[in-house]
Parts: structure tokens; sequence; C-alpha cells
């Protein structure tokens, strides 16, 4: 049987990068994204190129309506899913708390937080051994932020992120019977667009010299650790952590 993944903001960085590991592998893949179809479409061609099927499905994770038409269209056109990958999330500009507003919160916590517990619901839904589905995967992307705080930067991207991993214990211990293993992976300082859409650009450069490792890592090295959380190598994982930080 075909293993299909469903991988959330996969139009770019570590989630495009974990649809072309996944198909090197052998498995087929949802490309979700939010507003860059052309980003989306070279990653679908690419994994087609590898001789997988992949589909761009435009999806807010934030958005419930979105996302339970996203769900519906992976079924139909793909099959049921093997595995989810929560991998979409949002930064903001560097500001102190004390600087924040309630758009700015709502937006992060709709974004990183409730979207990814949409996508899970969905994911349980259809993966569960007491729904008559086959069981599955699911990696939560979280961020070595969920445990450092981001004091200065942004601690409510922190914060977060450090309920992603409370959400990934919770819903591990709670499925783990219905065939279901939920993991996350913890990514440190990562070369990817993120950094300029938090208006930061050079944010990797800048502080990878307080990286043990002494540099900033590339979305390929997340991706290892997503394809081994979501595929059964780790099927004697659950709950568990891959801090992929460098040492930071
Ligand atoms: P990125 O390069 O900025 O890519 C973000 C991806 O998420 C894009 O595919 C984007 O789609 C999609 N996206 C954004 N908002 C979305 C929404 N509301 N609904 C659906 N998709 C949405 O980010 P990245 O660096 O690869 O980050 C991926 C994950 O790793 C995030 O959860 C991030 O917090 C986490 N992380 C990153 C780092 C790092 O240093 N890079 C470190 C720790 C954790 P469009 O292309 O359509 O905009």
């Amino acid at each position: 049987m075909t293993s299909i993944v469903l991988i959330t903001g996969a139009s770019r960085g570590i989630g495009a990068a974990t649809a072309l590991l996944a198909a090197r592998h052998g498995w087929d893949v949802a490309v979700n994204y939010s507003s860059n179809e052309a980003a989306a479409q070279t990653v679908v061609q690419a994994v087609q190129a590898l001789g997988r099927r992949a589909i761009a499905v435009q999806a807010d994770v934030a958005d419930e309506a979105q996302v339970l038409a996203m769900f519906a269209r992976v079924d139909q056109e793909l099959g049921r899913i093997t595995a989810l990958v929560n991998n979409a999330g949002v930064v903001d500009r560097a500001q102190r708390l004390q600087d924040m507003d309630m758009a700015r919160w709502r937006r992060m916590f709709d974004i990183n937080v409730l979207g990814s517990f949409l996508c899970a619901r969905e994911a349980v839904r259809r993966m569960s051994s007491t729904n008559g589905g086959a069981g599955g995967s699911i990696v939560n992307v979280s961020s070595r932020a969920a445990c450092l705080g981001s004091a200065n930067q942004y601690v409510d991207y922190a914060a977060s992120k450090a309920a992603i991993d409370t959400m990934t214990l919770g819903l591990s211990q709670e499925v783990a019977a219905q065939g279901i293993r939920v993991n996350g992976v913890r990514p440190g300082l990562i070369e990817t667009d993120i950094h300029a859409s938090g208006g930061q650009p050079d944010r990797v450069q800048r502080l990878s010299a307080g990286v043990p490792l002494g540099r900033g890592g590339t979305a390929e090295e997340i991706a290892q650790a997503i394809y081994w959380l979501m595929s059964d190598l780790s099927s004697y994982c659950t709950g568990s952590f891959i801090d992929a930080g460098g040492g930071r």
C-alpha cells in the first residue's frame, strides 16, 4: 500500500524539503500552502519528477472550513493519509512582550497552535483504528524556542511552540491504542525565508556563533528528523522529541 503524507506549509523551507525527502523514500505527498501557489507547484513537480503522486492544496490552517476542504480533497485525490506533518508556522517582528498587541497574538496562536490542533483532529479521525483507519503518524514541528523562551524577540512564538509540545505529549497518550504515533521535532536556527518574514533576514548568520556546532542548520537536516519520526523507522517512538538545534 502506498504511503501518503500531508505536509502543511510545504511550499517552502522545511516543509518543502520534507516533501522531497518523503518522495525519495517512495511516499505520495499533499503539499499544503497558504498563498504562494507557484512555490507549491514547483514542489509538486519535483515530487512528480521522482515518480510519486503529488497535489498542491491551498488552505490557511487557521481556517476550519479551509482545513476541512483540504482533507476532503486529499482523501479524494490521493487517498487516506498515512502521516501528517504539522509544519506550517509563522513568526513576527522582534518585539518585547510589553509592546505586543492582541492582533499579533491572535494570528500567532491561530496559525501555530489552532492550525496544528485542527489538522491533528482531522488526521486522527481518519487514521484511528476505532474508526476503521489503518493507524498512522503525526509529526508536529515545534522549535527550540519552546525551551529557550525567545526573550526580546518573540516570547509569543516560543509559547505557541510550547503549546504544540504539550499537545504532542497529551495526544500521543490519547491515541496510542488507536494505532497513531505523535512526535515532535524542535529545530534550532535553520536557513529558510521565515527569518526575513520576521524582518531579520540575517538572523541565522548573526546568531550562529552562539550555536555549539557553529552554524545554522539546513531545511534538509530538519527534514531527516521529521522523516524518521513520520515513518516506521521510529515505530517504537511516541510522545518523543528530536532537538535539532546544533546543540543550542
Ligand atoms: P518558511 O520558510 O517561512 O515557510 C513557511 C511555510 O508555511 C510556507 O510553505 C507557507 O506557505 C506556509 N504557511 C504560512 N502560514 C500558513 C498558514 N496560515 N496556512 C498554511 N500554510 C502556511 O518557514 P520554515 O522556516 O520552513 O518553518 C517551518 C516550520 O518550522 C514552522 O512551524 C516554524 O515555526 C518551524 N521552525 C523553523 C525554524 C527556522 O529557523 N527556520 C526554527 C524552528 C522552528 P506560503 O508559501 O503559501 O506562504
